[in-house]
């Protein structure tokens, strides 16, 4: 049987690189694997942005050993951050790794499955290519009805901002930015194909240029929000040097935009930032936010944030609490700072690191005060009634569904449906309670589309089984 099982480690890029395997899997004649033990070609698709993501890479390679050791003719496919990082080392420390496809070698990876689907002849190939299955990929394998919904649409690859201790730059190399008509094209695909939320990804996506016209990341918003088929739109991530006014009025003029601005901050210590060649200083971040806020004053902001970078003194530690407390930031990922071969940080961090012990105490320090912020964030939803598209159901609680209100905040509520019905995936749900993690409440409604009318709910199924 010809199954692909495909697992998804790190950002949104690599969502969307997924999203493309599975398209060209299932052209080639695949269907998906749940597990990785009912497929034959086992796909990882990895990151490298810290240490711990490059270990639990290659932890899960050589996991999979087990499974090519028990099915030979199993094939063991590693893409994304690591494959580009590693190719040649790959080869020798983990030698059962039959390909090995860089983050611009997709092409490649569906002309190979396309040859390899013909090792597997012993099922109806015409049948597979309709089946319209959809599989998740948070770093497990899940299939999900809701996953259609949202689609990931990859804008410009690589970055040419060299922060000093990221990766990408060395490992994706320098921009490279997709022509319009061909990110129209992938939307309108995506749109028809029932996804309801696009979310155009890059690792600096306001940074976008058009490479023919020089059209910018507004006028591609503005592009992709005139599409018909279009329901709702988001963005991520956003590099604070590239946001200006026009980028701010033309959010505040598209209705449908996801009120949801992730702008990664890094540090709120100036030399720090320095330090990081982040390109801006803390006051001219909170300047564009401000001028941001003024044309969008409901949109949520959230950012990336590091702490124990080398030589981080307390001060400059303080710095980050400061804009933290302020509660500018509706969430915040936080990271201890993490070296990564080959980047500038981590010679400074050979020489001059923060202590660990001194890292995770600032860590847990900012937490706690960044907390504050998410969950006064959240608790101002509680008493209103919030409209959000269907994850699926929630990881820890099987009697409950969770999804997704357009500023990204989690909505968790008990199940209100036998099957999965997404020809209905907005819900309104009325919110009585708030955490950090977000809120949680009860489905009065379902809709069509986000601006449609709601149909009324049944009380849900827990209830009704427990009477
Ligand atoms: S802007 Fe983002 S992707 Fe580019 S080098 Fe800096 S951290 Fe890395």
């Amino acid at each position: 049987m010809a199954q692909i099982y495909i697992e998804t480690h790190g950002c949104q890029m690599n969502e969307a690189d997924s999203q493309d395997i599975r398209q060209r899997a299932l052209a080639a004649g695949f269907t998906l694997a749940e597990r990785p033990d009912d497929a034959s070609v086992l796909v990882l698709n990895t990151c490298t942005v810290r240490d711990n993501a490059e270990q639990r890479a290659y932890g899960r390679i050589a996991h999979w050993k087990a499974v090519k050791d028990a099915d030979p003719s199993v094939k063991v496919i590693v893409t994304g951050c690591l494959a580009e990082q590693d190719k040649d080392r790959m080869r020798t420390i983990v030698p059962h790794v039959d390909g090995v496809f860089g983050t611009r070698e997709l092409g490649a990876l569906g002309d190979a499955l396309a040859g390899w689907r013909a090792e597997y002849p012993d099922d109806d190939f015409s049948v597979d290519r309709e089946i319209e299955t959809v599989m998740g990929g948070e770093g497990v394998g899940i299939a999900g009805p809701y996953d259609a919904l949202r689609g990931f649409v990859t804008v410009q690859r690589g970055c040419s901002y060299y922060c000093t201790f990221c990766i990408v730059p060395h490992v994706r190399g320098r921009f490279d930015h997709r022509p319009m008509r061909e990110i129209l094209d992938e939307v309108r695909a995506k749109a028809a194909g029932g996804a309801r939320e696009i979310t155009l990804v890059g690792q600096t996506v306001n940074a976008y240029k058009e490479p023919a016209t020089g059209a910018d990341f507004a006028d591609l918003l503005e592009a992709v929000c005139a599409l018909e088929d279009v329901e709702r739109v988001s963005f991520i991530s956003s590099h604070p040097k590239d946001l200006n006014e026009k980028l701010a009025h033309v959010c505040a003029t598209l209705p449908k935009m996801n009120p949801r601005f992730h702008l990664a901050l890094q540090s709120g210590s100036n030399p720090m930032l320095r330090k990081m060649n982040r390109k801006y200083t803390i006051e001219q971040f909170l300047e564009r936010i401000a001028t941001f806020k003024a044309h969008n004053p409901s949109w949520a902001m959230t950012t990336d944030l590091i702490v124990g970078f080398p030589g981080e003194t307390e001060e400059d530690f303080q710095k980050t609490i400061d804009v933290c407390a302020t509660g500018i930031f509706a969430q915040a990922y936080m990271f201890v700072y993490s070296p990564r071969r080959g980047t500038p940080a981590a010679v400074w961090h050979a020489a001059n690191a923060v202590p660990h012990d001194v890292a995770q105490d600032r860590f847990v320090r900012l937490k706690a005060v960044q907390d504050e912020a998410v969950r006064a964030y959240h608790e101002r939803k509680v008493g209103t009634t919030v409209r959000a598209l269907i994850h699926g159901v929630s990881r820890k609680d099987r009697t409950r569904l969770s999804a997704k209100t357009v500023d990204n905040v989690t909505v968790n509520f008990p199940m209100v449906e036998t099957e999965a019905d997404p020809s209905r995936p907005w819900v309104d749900v009325r919110v009585e309670g708030a955490s950090v993690w977000g809120v949680r409440g009860t489905c009065v409604g379902r809709a069509a589309r986000y601006d449609g009318a709601a149909d009324p709910v049944a009380p849900p199924l827990v209830d009704l089984l427990a009477v």
